[in-house]
């Protein structure tokens, strides 16, 4: 959790001084099911409004100082104020508008262990307001008109408390930060993530999913089943690059320096690098059975 925020703050600068610039972007991708990004610099991971015929849902809610501005974007979009608010994880890039929405009447779900972990420190959910209200072990099902939003949740993944939310009429996926698309994820080892439970969830995803089917990463763009595929072979590979030199006995500084993700570079993005994520498979590998 304390690195976590760490990297939070270290997105911090750049978040505070691009806010004026942030704004939120929405496209209906089926009937009634919109992705929600932001658009002039980072504004947290992908969203998704599920405007139903009676009542209105949301997945995920930014970062605390654009809660505001999202509230108004997606009130907008659904036409309505927002009934449900679908926490995917417990990173307060996805929790952060918990708070501002639920002194507007929004009923935040997530898993227990968002909630148990939130209560340590609320502050990635806006504040204590921004508690879940109800929680779920393995998961939920929304019943929202014709939208039919079952969220699902896959243990030691992300973190230990992550959902995905499948659409099955819609036939699409919300995967939250089990898929970044086209570039490195970030595993919380520090929050129960594990590098082999990202990679069983990752391939229960694509199990789930056909040719047609939209996939919505947390961070990255829409994309496929085979936009997926490309991701799991990635970090499929590289795990069995730094897995090769640890079972040569070499220590973690020594397999960074000999740089094994290299032919993946263009992964790269913010503060997951190479570096980074050799060094989370490193730990992972070197710590689970
Ligand atoms: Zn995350």
């Amino acid at each position: 959790m304390k690195k976590l925020v760490l990297l939070l703050v270290a997105l911090a600068p750049a978040a505070v001084a691009l806010d004026a610039e942030i704004s939120f972007k929405s496209t209906e991708i089926e009937p009634g099911i919109f992705l929600v990004e932001a658009v002039g610099g980072f504004g947290g991971g992908n969203m998704a409004v599920l405007a139903g015929e009676d009542h209105v849902a949301m997945i995920d809610d930014s970062m605390p100082p654009l809660a505001e501005s999202l509230l108004t974007h997606v009130t907008a979009t659904a036409g309505r104020p927002i009934d449900f608010m679908i926490n995917t994880h417990v990173h307060g890039d996805h929790t952060g508008g918990n708070a501002h929405f639920a002194a507007s009447g929004t009923v935040v779900f997530a898993h227990d262990n968002i909630r148990k972990r939130l209560l340590d420190d609320p502050s990635g959910a806006g504040g204590p307001g921004g508690l879940p209200v109800v929680t779920f072990g393995d998961g939920v099902t929304f019943h929202l008109g014709n939208i039919e939003a079952r969220v699902i949740h896959l243990p030691d993944a992300h973190t230990d408390g992550d959902a995905i939310i499948h659409f099955p009429n819609a036939n699409i996926i919300h995967a939250g930060d089990i898929l970044f698309h086209a570039i490195f994820p970030f595993i919380d080892l520090d929050s129960g993530g594990t590098v082999d439970g990202y990679i069983e969830a990752q391939k229960r995803i694509w199990a789930m999913a056909d040719d047609d089917t939209k996939i919505i990463p947390g961070h990255g763009s829409l994309t496929d089943k085979a936009g997926l595929k490309s991701d799991i072979d990635m970090l499929v590979e590289s795990r069995e690059l730094v897995k090769a030199l640890i079972d040569k006995g070499m220590g973690v500084d020594d397999i960074v320096a000999a740089n094994p993700l290299a032919k993946f570079d263009s992964f790269n993005w913010s503060f997951i690098t190479s570096e980074r994520v050799t060094r989370t498979l490193y730990r992972s590998l070197t710590t689970e059975k």
